[in-house]
């Protein structure tokens, strides 16, 4: 199907929720409309997790609202629907095993790189799931990943293409790093072998270094080809933009194919917070529209590029969305690949208007036990609890689709 970016209209509503009935869509108003309280979404994300841990009985109310609304269930069986209906839009899935951070033994990292590769195994037999993605903090000790980072030089800047050092480590921090790149090439194995992309999430900064330099290690060997292994920017660290172009510099020089998946960034407050109590500057951006320039600029970099590459524009603003869609006709490179993806949940009336005119498009949807996913979904709620910019403008496009089904009934 040819691709239409001048037809791209995302305020159809009625295409964005085509695929949610009247009651699906009034709770999500309700669920939208509660997330407007600041000051409830606050007292929430520090409460969940609390009682969680203490066994309170709050799973079922979790599992049938919030839950609900941005995972696809608890185990792969529950999400199958979910796939399937989102297959019936020509919308594709990057389907995340919802495990992250904790301080665990390797016998629970072993199991967990085994359920990612059932999950790969899984994505290989459904018609519309061409990536995974993956968080290196549930995998390998996130204390070990913050000590490589200290104990780099330039901590929070990896230069692309340089050894890790190693030096620092005790004998059995050696023998769990080496477990991690172990764990990994089982998991990218099995990725090319069944021809699903993996994507590495971008964490805090304080641990972000070492999982670079995995993703480089992984895509140096596995994108020999084709684009298997992807690496994720956040463009809301003022260092990133750089980054991204030494990346992929680092992969022209050495000959394999970069695959980037570009994001703003997750964990302002907390990477701001930290930046305070200890006394450094703040890897983030002064102000939101720096973050936008980066943003999209990073995006016109790639498409500039005469270079075989793959990115994916992970957003939900439709500006940036627009922008990429638009030069993604015209212009440049022709070896680019381009795919857009929102959250699972979030900006129906982007994916499913890309959709409808001929674009790559797909949700990121989670899938795991309801207390696995609780830090994942208390950074949704957070992220959904301003009033301002796009977040609003999800209850507006919601209101607007009832109002508009009820004039038509
Ligand atoms: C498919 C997918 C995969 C994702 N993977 C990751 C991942 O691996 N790692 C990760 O961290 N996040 C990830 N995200 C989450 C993503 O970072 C947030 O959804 C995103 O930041 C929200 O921004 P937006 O592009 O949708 O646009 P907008 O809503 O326009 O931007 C909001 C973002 O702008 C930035 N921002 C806001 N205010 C300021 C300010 N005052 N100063 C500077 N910057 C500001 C923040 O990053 C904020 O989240 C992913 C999202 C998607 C859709």
């Amino acid at each position: 199907m040819e691709t239409n970016a001048a037809k791209l209209n995302f305020n159809d509503t009625q295409k964005a929720f085509a695929y949610k009935n009247d009651f699906q869509l009034k709770k999500a108003n309700w669920l939208f409309g509660m997330m407007q309280y600041g000051w409830l979404v606050k007292i929430g994300t520090r409460l969940t997790p609390w009682a969680i841990r203490l066994g309170l009985p709050i799973k079922s109310l979790i599992k049938h609202t919030i839950f609900e609304q941005f995972v696809g269930g608890e185990s792969l069986a529950e999400t199958k629907p979910v796939v399937h209906l989102l297959n019936k839009f020509k919308v594709d899935v990057i389907l995340d095993y919802g495990v992250e951070g904790g301080e665990h033994d390797e016998a629970k990292y072993n199991k967990e790189a085994e359920q990612f590769i059932r999950v790969i195994e899984f994505a290989g037999s459904q018609a519309n799931i061409p990536f995974i993605s993956i968080k290196i903090t549930g995998l390998v000790s996130s204390m070990l990943l913050n000590k490589l980072s200290i104990s780099n030089p330039g901590a929070g800047k990896y230069p692309a293409g340089v050894e890790m050092n190693l030096a620092s480590l005790s004998a059995p921090e050696t023998q769990a790093w080496q477990n991690l790149i172990s764990r990994m090439h089982d998991i990218c194995r099995m990725a090319e072998k069944s021809g699903i992309g993996v994507m590495i999430d971008a964490e805090e900064s304080w641990l972000q270094d070492p999982i670079d330099y995995v993703a480089d290690l992984m895509m140096a060997q596995y994108n020999q080809n084709n684009f298997i292994v992807f690496n994720t920017i956040q463009l809301y660290r003022t260092d990133r933009l750089s980054f991204l172009k030494r990346s992929i510099d680092n992969a022209k020089q050495k000959g394999y194919l970069p695959a980037m998946k570009l994001v703003r960034g997750a964990y302002m407050e907390k990477e701001r917070k930290r930046a305070l109590e200890m006394g450094y500057p703040s890897p983030i951006q002064a102000d939101k529209s720096k973050t936008d320039k980066d943003y999209n600029e990073a995006i016109a970099f790639c498409q500039s590029l005469d270079y075989p590459i793959s990115i994916i524009i992970a957003s939900h603003n439709e500006q940036s969305t627009l922008l990429a869609a638009a030069k993604s006709q015209v212009h440049t490179n022709p070896k680019l690949e381009i795919h857009f993806s929102q959250l699972y949940g979030m900006s129906d009336n982007l994916t499913f208007n890309l959709s409808d005119h001929g674009f790559r498009v797909s949700k990121y949807l989670p899938f795991g036990p309801v207390n696995e996913v609780i830090p994942y979904l208390m950074r949704r709620a957070q992220e959904n609890s301003s009033v301002s910019g796009q977040t609003g403008r999800e209850l507006f496009l919601i209101r607007q689709e009832l109002g508009n089904r009820k004039k038509g009934s």
